[in-house]
């Protein structure tokens, strides 16, 4: 563990000796923590906007694939008291990660992988994920996430995609989400032409991965680490399992948006703006409208986020059984790495923000959860052509219950490009990623531009662009935050 001192705070890093912290992630950190003088100038001036006196920043814990992010660092715990940082969470509210365990082994898929390819392709590009909704329907998702859906999916019948949406089933998953997919709020902030009219259409953002660095990736465990937990979470050597991480798409960018503005109204005009660009957010009764629309915002968009990771799960799922016919396809955990959460530690109450942080609590503090004998599931994945691995939390209190969320880029996107030609080609040859459009097809003119560009896009993502993984997972261990419980490796990849 090592301590860096930034701007009075002491920050401990979860970081092995061996590794190389990058200075322009220390930079970041230097500047997000000159947030508690922002906090000073603004408490000196207005001084009822905090209704609590002791309103300040209390720890920083940083995760072992610390890196730069765009404004905050990526691999960041906060936890804050009397206010919040929005810029903390980002854009992408509730980015996160959702896996199901399932009975196939990777034989079902290997025999008749030209089938499941194709039927992929029809799903997730192709138009034919079909998920019809009315406003009543999207309002419900965007207010009670999870729980919305429950209660107002029965209108919509079998149709599309629900016929793939086990209400029972469902019920009993969402005690395997985290804060059961479900940030309650009364109002939608906005996005009226996200929610469309009373009439039934085809949602058009429900069921998109994004771009970049998210994906669905159908992978097979290669070892088992911990038996007994692998045991009761029904993970076993050989088997199929999905992961599953995205975000929130547009919704994550409209309140990002609608947050800055707000965040910038609080400032009285007089008072110097923070020269770091990051605001906060306070708590308080003078603040408390801001305070409500905020939260409101956020709430909308990591709700939509839950049920995002659900409907591509569900088309999986429906892509899948179209070829190999039943299966068990079982949810094992979702949840955020990009967010902010009102919480107690060691009885002071406060906010916990995690930018590119999982949670990872121990089986203790899961108590009255179906992981109350074995620790939250934490997942870290590596990249398309490398391993991931499922852990399970060990409440580390110095890290702030926290674990990484990747590997972390190795190049920049820029520098991905450059990369010899032949690096990328050895990738393609070893690992299946689902193409957007046949390649075999002779009947779309544009093919060989679309997948040129597919291609480009995809270098960006590509295995040496991130880090090793290894020994990332390996200080997790060594600081007692989180153990291994198996090993997985991808078989099919499908990137937005
Ligand atoms: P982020 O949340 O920062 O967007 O990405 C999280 C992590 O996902 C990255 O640091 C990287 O390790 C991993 N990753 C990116 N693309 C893929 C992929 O296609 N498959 C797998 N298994 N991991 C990926
Ligand atoms: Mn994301
Ligand atoms: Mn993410």
């Amino acid at each position: 563990l090592k301590i860096h001192n930034s701007n009075n705070t002491n920050v401990k890093f979860f970081v092995s000796d061996e590794m190389k912290i990058e200075k322009n992630a220390i930079e970041q950190l230097d500047q997000l923590l000159k947030v508690n003088e922002s906090v000073e100038t603004l408490k000196a001036y207005v001084p009822d906007y905090f209704s609590d006196d002791a309103a300040a920043m209390q720890e920083v814990a940083i995760t072992p694939d610390f890196h730069k992010g765009s404004g905050i660092p990526i691999g960041t715990t906060m936890f804050t008291k009397g206010f919040i940082i929005p810029q903390a969470v980002g854009n992408d509210i509730n980015c996160g990660m959702r896996l199901y365990t399932t009975s196939l082994n990777e034989d079902d898929i290997r025999c008749q992988r030209k089938q499941i390819e194709k039927e992929i392709r029809h799903v997730f590009f192709e138009g034919g994920r079909h998920i019809p909704m009315t406003k009543k329907h999207r309002e419900s998702i965007l207010k009670e996430g999870l729980i919305g859906i429950l209660d107002t999916h029965k209108s919509l019948g079998d149709n599309g995609l629900w016929a793939f949406y086990d209400a029972k089933q469902q019920e009993e998953d969402l005690h395997k989400v985290n804060r059961l997919g479900s940030f309650i709020t009364e109002e939608v902030v906005g996005l009226e032409s996200y929610l469309g009219s009373d009439d039934v259409s085809y949602d058009s953002q429900i069921g998109s991965i994004g771009g970049g660095n998210h994906f669905v990736e159908v992978q097979k465990v290669v070892n088992i680490r911990n038996h007994a937990i692998a045991s009761a979470w029904g993970l076993k050597r050989d088997q199929i399992v999905v992961m599953i991480h995205t975000g929130s798409v547009s919704i994550g960018h409209h309140a990002g948006l609608n947050i800055r503005e707000i965040l910038k109204s609080i400032y009285p005009n007089s008072l110097k703006h923070p020269d770091n660009g990051i605001y906060v957010l306070p708590h308080s009764e003078r603040s408390m409208t801001e305070w409500i629309t905020t939260w409101s915002l956020l709430h909308n968009a990591a709700n939509f986020t839950f049920a995002n990771r659900l409907f591509l799960g569900l088309m999986l799922n429906k892509a899948l059984r179209g070829v190999v016919g039943d299966f068990d396809f079982k949810l094992l955990y979702d949840a955020p790495h990009n967010f902010v959460w009102q919480e107690n530690v060691d009885g002071v109450e406060g906010f916990i923000h995690r930018k590119g942080s999982c949670t990872a609590k121990s089986a203790e503090q899961m108590a009255n959860t179906p992981f109350g004998y074995t620790g939250e599931p934490v997942f870290i994945p590596g990249s398309m052509g490398a391993k991931s691995y499922i852990l399970s939390g060990l409440g580390n209190r110095d890290s702030l219950f926290s674990a990484s969320h990747g590997a972390g880029r190795r190049l920049s996107r820029g520098n991905s490009l450059k990369v010899d030609d032949a690096a990328f080609r050895d990738f393609l040859d070893n690992f299946h990623v689902i193409t957007p459009i046949d390649p075999n097809r002779n009947d779309i003119k544009s093919r060989q531009d679309i997948l040129k560009k597919w291609e480009d896009e995809l270098k960006k993502e590509a295995p040496y662009a991130y880090k090793d993984i290894n020994p990332i997972i390996e200080t997790h261990e060594e600081h007692g935050m989180a153990t291994v419980v198996a090993e997985v490796e991808p078989v099919l990849t499908i990137k937005g």
